[in-house]
Parts: C-alpha cells; sequence; structure tokens
C-alpha cells in the first residue's frame, strides 16, 4: 500500500500518520518521492486503519494492492501528456522519431547522414560516443571528441541530441553537450546510475534491458523519478529469447502492457531488437499500430562500412520507404509522424 502526502504537509502531520502505523506494528518506509512523500506499507492493514488515513487533511491518495509500482504507474493519476525537450512539446499524437549511426564516427558521414534524416522530419539525432560494447576489443566510441561533433552537427541542423553515459562519472560531460541522456540496455539497473540522472533536468531516454520484466523495467524508471526528474522516457528493444533466429524479441502484446501500466511514453528501438536490417521495417511498423509514441533507428550512409552495429543499420533509401509507410499507417491510427 502507498500512502501519498502532499508537499505542504507538516512534521506533525507525519507523525500521526508513523503512530497508526506503528500501532498496528507494520513494516513501512517513508522517502520523498519527487515533489511529494510517501509511505510504503508492505503489509495489509486493516480498513479502519486505512479509513483513518484516508481522511487525514494532508493525505492526498491512499492506494491500496499496490505491491510495487508507485511514481511510473497511471493509478496516481498521472495523465499522459508532453514533454517539453528543450523548446520542442512532444504531444501525446506524436510519433517521435530518433535516427542517426549506431556510433558517432566522424563528421563527415554525420552530416550526410543528418541532412538526409532531417529531410524525413527526424527531430533527434542519435549516436554513441560511449558505446557499450560486448568486446572490449570492438570499437568503444569517440568519447568526447564525438559529443562535439554530434553537438555541432545537430547545432548545424537544427536537430537535437541523444547520446549515451555509460558511468556516472560520465554524466556531467554528457550532459553538458546533449539535450537528452540515453541509459542502455546495460546499465537498466545501474542503481548509482538511474539515481544520478534523477537529478538533471534533461530528459532521460531508459532503455529495457534484454533480460528483465516489464516491471523490473518500471522500477528501474522509479529510480530516476524518485530523484525529482520526471521526464522519462521508455525505450522497448525487445528480450532474449531461445531462438538464434532472431535477435531481441519485440512483442507488441508486451508494448500494450507497458502503455497500460504506465503514464511514461514509450517509444521502441527495432534495430537493437532485430539485429538485422531487413527486419526493422517490420518491427517499425508494428510498435506504430501497436501504440508506441516513437521510433529510435539506426541509420547510416554506408551500413557496410559502420564501426558498430553494420548488419542493423538501415541505409538512407531503406529509411527513406520506411518514413513513406509510417506516415500511411500514422494516417490510419491518428500519429504525426516525426
Ligand atoms: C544503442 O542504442 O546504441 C545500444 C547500445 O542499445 P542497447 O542499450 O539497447 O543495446
Ligand atoms: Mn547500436
Amino acid at each position: 500500500m502507498v500512502i501519498l502526502i502532499s508537499q505542504s504537509s507538516k512534521k506533525s502531520e507525519i507523525k500521526d500518520i508513523e503512530k497508526i502505523l506503528k500501532k498496528s506494528n507494520l513494516n513501512f518506509v517513508f522517502q520523498k518521492a519527487g515533489k511529494k512523500s510517501v509511505f510504503i506499507v508492505s503489509q495489509d492493514i486493516c480498513k479502519s486503519d486505512i479509513e483513518k488515513i484516508r481522511k487525514m487533511n494532508k493525505v492526498e491518495k491512499v492506494v491500496e494492492n499496490e505491491k510495487k509500482l508507485f511514481l511510473s504507474s497511471n493509478q496516481f493519476g498521472k495523465k499522459r501528456g508532453y514533454l517539453q525537450i528543450g523548446d520542442w512539446k512532444w504531444q501525446t499524437n506524436d510519433f517521435l522519431l530518433i535516427a542517426g549511426p549506431c556510433a558517432i564516427e566522424d563528421e563527415e558521414s554525420l552530416d550526410n547522414i543528418t541532412k538526409n534524416v532531417k529531410k524525413l522530419g527526424v527531430k533527434i539525432l542519435r549516436g554513441g560516443s560511449f558505446k557499450p560494447r560486448t568486446s572490449p576489443y570492438s570499437f568503444q566510441g569517440l568519447g568526447e571528441i564525438g559529443l562535439k561533433i554530434h553537438r555541432k552537427v545537430c547545432d548545424r541542423y537544427g536537430l537535437f541530441m541523444i547520446s549515451e553515459v555509460l558511468d556516472r562519472s560520465d554524466l556531467p560531460l554528457v550532459s553538458e553537450y546533449a539535450d537528452i541522456i540515453q541509459i542502455g540496455s546495460r546499465n537498466m539497473q545501474n542503481f548509482p546510475l538511474l539515481k544520478a540522472a534523477g537529478k538533471i533536468n534533461k530528459p532521460v531516454l531508459l532503455k529495457r534491458n534484454f533480460g528483465s520484466t516489464i516491471e523490473e523495467f518500471l522500477l528501474a524508471s522509479e529510480y530516476i523519478l524518485s530523484e525529482g526528474n520526471e521526464k522519462v522516457v521508455l525505450c522497448e528493444r525487445g528480450v532474449r529469447g531461445f531462438d538464434p533466429a532472431g535477435k531481441n524479441v519485440f512483442d507488441p502484446a508486451s508494448l500494450q502492457k507497458l502503455k497500460e501500466t504506465t503514464w511514461l511514453p514509450v517509444i521502441v528501438d527495432p534495430s537493437h531488437s532485430a539485429g538485422d536490417s531487413r527486419y526493422v521495417g517490420t518491427i517499425a511498423k508494428s510498435a506504430l499500430v501497436s501504440g508506441a509514441d516513437g521510433l529510435m533507428i539506426e541509420v547510416h550512409h554506408e551500413p557496410r562500412k559502420a564501426l558498430s552495429d553494420a548488419n542493423q543499420a538501415l541505409k538512407i533509401k531503406e529509411f527513406e520507404k520506411l518514413v513513406k509507410d509510417l506516415n500511411k499507417i500514422g494516417e490510419v491510427v491518428g500519429k504525426r509522424i516525426g
């Protein structure tokens, strides 16, 4: 059970609630949650106590049977709304397009990719400068040099910049350049990093770990939310299945479940799910019809030469064709693409 208390409550009012809980020998935690405070009670409370608490002046809401999810849950009455990214308002019927290479490689190639994706309605340019590679011998990203190139090209074309942070110590540096901070699949449960991301005033894109449940995913988002940063965007990118024929399985029903559970915007990354450019479009289109709020797609002007994830990057022409298809579907499902 969760008891949500308004910001203006006094110490004595909080003590009164504590007294009731202690009298019944209940285990509880009291904590600040964003701008409010909450008591999280892990056992059942008798009905008369619940009623007593509910009637107290500063108690905004009492949610019973809420096992774990709190700040990310739409049970708390938080409404899906717009998200401010820089000077742009991302409204609920905007289907956001994030595109770009897997990694920032050099200015010339990034410029080439950017001028093409910009024409197709892309708002945010992706590209890692700190890359989480499975092998330590693979290209690890350009670090700050990459961030500088990324920022420069974003400014040249008027696009927002998203970049991944691998380590808490790099967060200040990446925040200096990027408009949106990406926390990748491998770091979904890096709690110190999540907490630090909760203290910055920038949107954070949190990707689902390939071996985590929806509940674990949402609880990870609550590490950011509970530090006061409400600008969280979730990114579904599939989970590991048993069949090597696919890479990370994307389940449209899970996406629907996620959207039913949380008020946070949810986008899909079909590139890291498919792992193969031939299947990216199929996943991207099904994400749109399944209610996703946007896509993050890897695009490269010469995928074969890409320094990372060469197999899954779309060529510019392929991306163009996909965006055309998305626009047609968008008309039917009432989403504005880009
Ligand atoms: C990425 O987006 O570049 C990436 C590494 O993705 P993920 O964390 O989903 O593997
Ligand atoms: Mn990649």
